[in-house]
């Protein structure tokens, strides 16, 4: 059961082949067989199987959804009620959310089953899921090897299936770069698309959440249920929510596709490189077009963003003081002291890193000479992206630099982590979406395309993504030991 897909195992619930508590019990299992990998922070038994129970009996009275009695699970960024939400910090280890956050509300309604939350990057600040207060998750696809970040314990459990499907965040690349290293399909959808409404902020004009899936099918049956207008988000963005799978098998016929020169230049591992090649021949083969394109200014994209993210981040994080929120330290002398031991005990290496990095930036004396030119930057960036788009349907490249590296190997050099991030980056500056699908593998690990589409074109990109799954079977593909 635990191979099959969403749509798969909605066939299954209707017809009784296996019940949701069934189901739901079989994840749990393989959830406790394979601890080792730390993908979950919290799991939740007794509150899934009581949701399964809920969603057999809706599947029996015929008002179910796809998503009705299918195990999921949750980043632990996103406020559950009831339930631990740490974000993966010592800052939020007691916290108890009295709200969902309006992507798990929706995914509830849907009658999804949540086993758990999953494991993070502190404050979703990271690029292999090694700055969690939690400790690393392990990669299924090799345990010596990080699952990328910030999603990572997203990305490992649902390659390894200990989720049907899960949720991400997406402020730098946090969706597709875990996807990618863990052999899964992710999307960052259109800034304003989904809600972040009870998505703790890391830096609120670059977050956005999205599916991690094992096909595009899944992550558009996912995406329909997380996408819409939310009014307690002012940036969630009033349009109408297409059928993400009316569209999927619509002809790529004439479909022109840009490739960056500035993604397939120096940097760029050759037998990652090597793989993509395939991937763009299949496109090709499937009818589309190939057209070199350049986008002069994604250069800039990793010091603009690590000035802008940190800038919002020390705003964003400066409610966690132990008296509005979070951890709280021992007898503290005075307010000075509670303050400052209570976030200097409270927080993680990283996240202390980008909060002075960001207060520096926003200081007075260097406002302009950091925040101001960043921001103009971020505007050359999004011109890039929208000439690249008038020119082409889509753009293509790669999604990291290398596989996954191994736990530990970059974790002291924080310029090399950020380097990782330098095909996702500037996307999110520019607020448009793309997904991160499987495209083969080169020493036994997983590589990920990314293809990059026009704001709200989510279908569009689901479209190229399934028409390329309907003819490859890497997305198929099972880890050795999770079968
Ligand atoms: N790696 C990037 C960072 O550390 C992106 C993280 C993310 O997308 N949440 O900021």
């Amino acid at each position: 059961m635990h191979n099959k897909t969403i749509a798969d195992l909605a066939k299954g619930l209707r017809s009784g082949e296996f019940s949701s508590v069934e189901l739901t019990q079989a994840f749990l299992d393989r959830i406790k067989r394979h601890q080792y990998l730390n993908a979950y922070i919290t799991v939740t038994d007794e509150s899934a199987l009581q949701a399964a129970k809920a969603a057999d009996l809706r599947l029996a009275s015929g008002d179910a959804e796809l998503l009705t009695g299918i195990p999921i699970a949750q980043k632990d960024i996103f406020c559950t009620q009831g339930v631990k939400t740490t974000c993966g910090s010592k800052m939020l280890d007691n916290f108890i959310a009295p709200y969902n956050a309006t992507v798990v509300d929706k995914l509830n309604h849907a009658g999804a089953v949540m086993l758990g939350k999953l494991n993070m990057d502190e404050f979703a600040m990271g690029s292999s899921n090694e700055t969690s207060f939690y400790g690393p998750v392990r990669n299924p696809w090799n345990t010596d090897s990080v699952p990328g970040g910030s999603s990572g314990g997203s990305g490992a459990a649902v390659a390894a299936r200990l989720a049907v499907c899960a949720t991400g965040t997406d402020t730098g690349g946090s969706i597709r770069q875990p996807a990618a290293l863990c052999g899964i399909t992710g999307l960052k959808p259109t800034y304003g698309r989904v809600s972040r409404y009870g998505m703790i902020a890391y830096a609120s004009s670059l977050d956005q959440g999205g599916p991690m899936t094992r096909s595009a099918e899944d992550a558009a049956i996912m995406l329909q249920a997380m996408a819409g207008f939310d009014e307690k988000d002012s940036t969630s963005v009033d349009c109408p929510v297409p059928d993400y799978r009316s569209g999927l098998n619509n002809s790529l016929e004439g479909l022109k596709i840009g490739l960056p020169k500035e993604f397939f230049g120096e940097g760029l591992n050759s037998d990652v490189a090597g793989v993509l090649e395939a991937a763009i021949s299949e496109y090709r083969r499937l009818g589309a077009e190939i057209k070199e394109i350049s986008m002069p200014n994604l250069k800039l994209a990793i010091p603009a963003y690590y000035v802008i993210a940190p800038a919002e981040c020390s705003a964003n994080l400066s409610r966690f003081d132990g008296v509005r929120f979070g951890y709280r330290c021992d007898s503290p002398v005075d307010l000075t002291d509670l303050y400052t031991r209570s976030r200097g005990e409270g927080f993680g290496k990283e996240v202390k890193r980008r909060i002075l990095m960001g207060t520096y930036a926003l200081s007075a004396g260097y406002y302009d000479a950091y925040y101001i030119k960043a921001q103009k930057v971020r505007r050359l960036i999004s011109e890039d992206f929208k000439n690249a788009l008038s020119e082409v349907d889509v753009i293509m490249g790669p999604v990291t630099p290398t596989t996954a590296f191994g736990i530990g190997e970059k974790i002291g050099n924080p310029i090399e982590m950020y380097l990782s991030d330098i095909y996702t980056i500037a996307i999110n500056l520019a607020g448009v979406p793309a997904m991160s699908i499987p495209a083969g593998f080169t020493g036994g690990k997983p590589v990920g395309l990314q293809i990059i589409g026009n704001y709200f074109a989510e279908d569009r990109l689901l479209n190229i993504a399934h028409r390329y799954q309907q003819v490859t079977d890497w997305h198929l593909q099972i880890p050795n030991g999770f079968e």
